[in-house]
């Protein structure tokens, strides 16, 4: 029992992250696909994203925001440059789709329906992300 449900979480895991590789998804109203394909170039102290702007726009999310959440994730600084995003450090290309992957998820998925067209709005302190196809609001942590 133990391996068998060890066995389908894995499973389960790994079709959710081929699905979510592949930008495919149920097709829900109001889905639409997202398919975020990072241009690395890595250098012996530093990794840059050549397409950033383009990967930020195609989530439609500031890319200094998105910026933040890969350097506090990372944990390596670094800063935008007109397109590119250049971290101070080594990250491998598989943790660069790790991280746009995570970021995905809490920032950009909505948790109810798993549609994209979604928008974070600050109310006071606190931000939510609010879903543009079935109108939920769920916090989320400022970063
Ligand atoms: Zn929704």
């Amino acid at each position: 029992m133990g391996v068998e449900l060890r066995s389908k979480e894995a499973y389960l895991k790994l079709l959710d992250y081929v699905l979510s590789h592949l930008g495919k998804r149920g097709s829900k109203v109001g889905d639409r696909l997202i398919e975020l394909k990072p241009s690395i170039i890595q250098e012996s102290k530093q990794t840059i994203i050549t397409n950033f702007s383009h990967l930020a726009e195609l989530l439609s999310r500031d890319s200094e925001h998105l910026a933040r959440f890969i350097f506090k994730e990372s944990g390596k600084p670094g800063m935008i440059e007109g397109e590119r995003l250049v971290i101070s450090g080594k990250v491998s290309p598989d943790e660069v789709a790790k991280l746009l992957q995570m970021y995905f998820r809490e920032f950009v998925k909505c948790p109810v329906c798993e549609g994209v067209d979604t928008a974070i709005v600050s109310e006071k302190r606190f931000r939510f992300i609010t879903c543009e196809v079935c109108g939920a609001k769920n916090p989320v942590r400022k970063i």
